[in-house]
């Protein structure tokens, strides 16, 4: 099993802009941006802008820098989704589940009795993508 890093990996494409992304907030180290599949309303990732496969072989303040960004993004979508709870996944290798492989946090909005949609199940319709990145996006700019 190969476990190098591949930068022809779709969140790779997505760090270069050479694929679009519902982008929802950025900095230095970190992008977050919504899954175009989401388990639930609201459903976000963190990536790293720096190359790492998954949690195996990421360093240290990648890992933290990622923690730190979907804490800001976990608490914006508490707000702006009006949620009762919050789910952080993350998948390793395909035998855990890991489908892209560039290192991702997913940050999941939860209702109380509402259940997650399946992993990588329906694409959402763009102009839902697009309108829950916007209400993140206030959100976080809200503080
Ligand atoms: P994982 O690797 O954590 O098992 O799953 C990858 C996640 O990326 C899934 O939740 C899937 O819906 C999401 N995903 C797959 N392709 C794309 C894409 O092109 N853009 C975005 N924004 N999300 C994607």
């Amino acid at each position: 099993m190969s476990t190098a890093y591949d930068s022809s990996n779709i969140f790779a494409k997505i760090i270069r802009g050479e694929l679009p992304a519902y982008k929802v907030y950025e900095d230095a180290d970190t992008l977050a941006f919504m899954d175009i599949m989401p388990r639930s309303r609201g459903h976000a990732l963190v990536i790293p802008k720096t190359p790492a496969r998954n949690i195996l072989d990421a360093n240290p303040s990648q890992l933290a820098a990622c923690l730190a960004t979907a804490q800001k993004v976990g608490r914006a979508a508490m707000k702006a989704f009006d949620a009762d709870g919050l789910t952080l996944q993350q998948f390793n290798e395909t035998a855990g589940g890991q489908v892209v492989f560039h290192l991702h946090f997913h940050v999941l909005p939860r209702w109380s009795s509402q259940k997650l949609q399946p992993h990588t199940g329906q694409m959402e319709k763009p102009e839902v993508l697009a309108a829950n990145a916007e209400k993140l996006r206030q959100a976080l700019e809200a503080g």
